[in-house]
């Protein structure tokens, strides 16, 4: 059986392998296929594309966009991954441009805090451990380096995290705004990891799923490392209910990061033939029904 991995972070967010260097862990991890779904940026796609012909594995560009939508109740921040997409994109790469200001934003006003609270995290001490975009989670790592916390997840859940006492939300896209510019780049739009935006009661995400569906909505990540398999048949279910189409990763953030190592979710290609035939039902002009 051939396998892929759907969703793997680099340098240029918050992972610790280069793009390249994560195309050779994933040949070496037996993949056929690989999606860099960087937070916010494309910007590892040109160099993970040599190194994946190289190492002789297909790399799926991508990116995993940050989004929010005011007045739908509130299940949190929700990812949405963009997978098969033009890297090259003019909307794309505007819409990118947006988010990186939205986050520097947002970095300022969290370090300024974090100063007031007497746990200075330098901007140098940051750049020293990333290549692009400076993620919560390098601050997280920072604050546990300097002595300030004991874990990374203590820095989430005490200040940096929401409800924290030096947390700052930064300005989100809606989540129509984030799939009309995946498609426009020709890719397609999956939320990521549903289990991360439980309601209480879950019928209430089933919904939610179902309108995000209505307004463009491509597919739903089934096979996550958070996602037990009772997740996993409730994403199914989901997925056949709205016409969905299915995804799986392991979110894998390089060796020295959180989450688990790739392929480590064992993702059947098959779901990439199918992610392959939506987008070309979607591009053929006959198409009166769409797969998945
Ligand atoms: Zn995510
Ligand atoms: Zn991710």
């Amino acid at each position: 059986m051939a396998f892929v991995d759907l969703h793997a972070h680099s340098t240029a967010s918050d992972g610790s392998d280069t793009p390249g260097a994560l195309m050779q862990r994933a040949a070496s991890a037996g993949l056929e296929a690989i999606a860099l779904t960087d937070h916010d940026t494309v910007a590892g796609v040109a160099e993970a594309r040599p190194a994946a012909d190289d190492a002789g594995v297909e790399l799926v560009p991508g990116i995993e966009i940050s989004a929010r939508m005011p007045g739908w109740g509130d299940p949190g921040e929700l990812h949405i991954l963009g997978l098969l997409i033009d890297e090259t994109s003019p909307s794309l790469l505007r819409m990118n441009d947006l988010l990186l200001d939205a986050r520097a934003r947002r970095n300022e006003v969290l370090l300024a805090r974090l100063a007031e609270l007497h746990m200075p995290v330098s901007r140098d001490e940051l750049e020293a451990i990333s290549d692009g975009v400076i993620s919560r989670a390098h601050i997280a790592e920072r604050m546990v380096a300097n002595g300030y916390v004991a874990t990374t997840r203590q820095a989430f859940d005490r200040h940096i995290g929401p409800g924290g006492d030096a947390w700052f939300d930064k300005a989100r896209l809606t989540p129509s705004q984030a799939f009309e510019t995946i498609h426009q780049a020709g890719g397609l739009a999956i939320l990521a990891h549903p289990v991360h935006n439980a309601t209480e009661p879950i019928q209430q995400l089933e919904t939610l799923i179902g309108r995000l569906a209505d307004v463009g909505l491509d597919g739903l990540e089934a096979f996550h490392p958070d996602q037990d398999p009772a997740w996993v048949r409730r994403v199914q279910q989901w997925a056949g209910r709205f016409g969905l189409c299915i995804t799986g990763g392991s979110d894998f953030h390089g060796p020295q990061r959180m989450g688990r190592p790739l392929n480590s979710q064992r993702v059947d290609a098959v779901f990439l033939d199918e992610l392959k035939q939506r987008l070309a039902q979607r591009r053929s002009l006959n198409a009166s029904s769409q797969v998945c």
